[in-house]
């Protein structure tokens, strides 16, 4: 009997009666609609290879629980290797797309290990935390659940929060309580991967605001929730647009009309300050922010590359301020590159449940350069390629076409034949300047939340006391003062 294969099985479970919109149109078959069908087609073929000879212990661990092999973003790490372990599976996934697809659920199963990990310290005073967090991890592990997050309100007026909003419905909140469960009201954005995952967990901590304090997780097929994506990037001419094809993950607003939750699934409730410990918990933090970084990396050398295969075909290699172009994209890489090693390097047991933790703080630095790092690659590529980019033809088949030698001999490189040139153009539009290059340079400026309070976090959170110590410490010496104390 023919085995069915994980990704099989994944685009089984898509067929779940999931409302997902798009153009006002209800989604019915999510695996074969133009919009998804690259997309989905490309999950599929990453969850295969986790069975796959080449791949397969990379990618996969052997659950305590199944006894099966699960994807390594559930394996809890208890010594240095697992990290690596980790790294490794990640980096399969995120080279095998070029960066380009940063929800492959790797991040969010990596905030739920954290929290699996640390289930025992986390919870507040919500009855069965720790069980229950137990329970849906080892669901998602060993059902191979793919799964994405969305943690913020919709962008209605920012100057109010929710006990101050003329419609309490603006924000996720519960409207009733029952013996079975909670019944959810309200909308979060933004839910990258959303009409193609299994299951959602939503948390929000608003002080003084207990509805809305509450973390859950529910499935996309619930009844009431609506997923309403944007607009597809999509594309079905893989020759022209060879990132659009595959890799457009979609982003969507999930929208909760009334939504069922049962008890085993709600986590945390009226609890304001157990969301906060959970969203700062350090297993949590540490394991998806590494995950993070190791995409990154696949993306930044995608574009380095990118550039340098440019500027060769056209012959500006040679020009000082090419190089030094080229030179930066390298200069990115490497730095966080180091940064990812220095993380693992560094890694050590967390104090309180012994689990094997990167570095945060070479993470945080890693996570926070590369918002303003991806908008500069691409500045420079389109630097380099300049008017290249629009001197490309609609159609490659045009190469071919009646006037196909002509274009033959205008549209070629330096030492590269025009269906080379022209393709190697395409893909570069396809990275920077097409709907989906344009979403992805927004989305490594705010995908982790918005950069302006990334960078001012790291100031607050850092042991600023290691600096001013010893400029203390100086000023004493030269004046035989007292040393004040500082706010670390
Ligand atoms: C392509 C894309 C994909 C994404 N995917 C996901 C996902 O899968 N899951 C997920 O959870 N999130 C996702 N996000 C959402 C992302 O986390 C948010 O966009 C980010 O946190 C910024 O929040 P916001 O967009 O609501 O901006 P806002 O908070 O509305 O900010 C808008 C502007 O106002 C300023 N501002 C607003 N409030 C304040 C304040 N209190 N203090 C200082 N400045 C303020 C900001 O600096 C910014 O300039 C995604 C975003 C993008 C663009």
């Amino acid at each position: 009997m023919n085995q069915t294969t994980p990704g099989q099985n994944y685009r089984t479970r898509l067929n779940d009666g999931r409302m997902v919109w798009l153009g006002g149109e209800h989604i019915r078959d999510v695996p074969n609609h133009p919009a998804f069908k690259g997309t989905v087609d490309t999950v599929s073929s990453l969850l295969d290879l986790q069975e796959k000879p080449d791949t397969r212990d990379a990618l996969t661990f052997i659950s305590p629980g199944s006894g099966k092999r699960v994807n390594a973003a559930f394996l809890v790490p208890s010594r240095k290797e697992d990290i690596l372990h980790r790294h490794a599976a990640f980096q399969i996934w995120s080279d095998a797309t070029f960066g380009m697809m940063s929800r492959l659920s790797e991040y969010s199963r990596s905030l739920l290990t954290g929290w699996y990990a640390s289930r025992h310290r986390l919870g507040g005073a919500s009855k069965g935390f720790a069980d229950k967090i137990a329970l849906y991890y080892e669901q998602s592990r060993d059902g191979d659940w793919l799964s994405t997050t969305a943690l913020h309100d919709p962008q209605i007026d920012r100057s109010k929060g929710p006990s101050e909003s003329d419609d309490p419905d603006a924000y996720l909140r519960v409207v009733k309580k029952t013996g079975e469960g909670i019944w959810v009201r309200g909308a979060k954005m933004i839910a990258t991967a959303a009409p193609y995952v299994d299951v959602f967990p939503f948390h929000r901590r608003a002080a003084g605001d207990l509805p809305y304090s509450t973390m859950f997780a529910v499935s996309v097929g619930t009844p009431g929730l609506h997923v309403v994506c944007r607009e597809s990037f999509a594309s079905e001419q893989q020759e022209d647009h060879p990132l659009s094809s595959k890799y457009d993950e979609m982003d969507a607003v999930i929208i909760f009309d009334d939504v069922f939750v049962p008890w085993e699934r709600v986590f945390i409730q009226d609890d304001p300050e157990a969301i906060w410990q959970l969203r700062l918990d350090p297993a949590a933090v540490a394991l998806s922010q590494h995950q993070t970084v190791v995409r990154l990396i696949s993306k930044l050398e995608f574009v380095a590359a990118v550039g340098n295969e440019i500027a060769t075909a056209i012959g500006i290699t040679h020009h000082l301020h090419v190089q030094e172009k080229l030179g930066e994209l390298l200069v990115q890489l490497e730095t966080i590159k180091a940064l990812l090693a220095v993380s693992e390097e560094l890694a050590e047991p967390d104090e309180a449940t012994g689990v094997w933790l990167p570095a945060i703080d070479p993470l945080t630095t890693a996570r926070n350069l590369g918002s303003r790092s991806y908008p500069r690659a691409i500045s420079i590529l389109r630097h380099i390629a300049a008017g290249g980019l629009i001197q490309t033809p609609a159609t490659l088949a045009e190469l071919d076409g009646p006037i196909g030698p002509l274009m033959q001999k205008y549209y070629r490189g330096a030492d590269l034949p025009a269906m080379e040139r022209v393709r190697l153009f395409k893909l570069t539009w396809d990275l920077i300047a097409s709907p989906l290059g344009s979403r992805h340079e927004l989305y490594e400026i705010f995908y982790s939340g918005d950069p302006v309070r990334a960078y001012a976090g790291q100031y607050l959170g850092y042991d600023k006391a290691k600096l001013t110590d010893p400029v203390w410490k100086l000023i004493r010496n030269a004046t035989n003062d007292h040393v004040p104390a500082t706010n670390g």
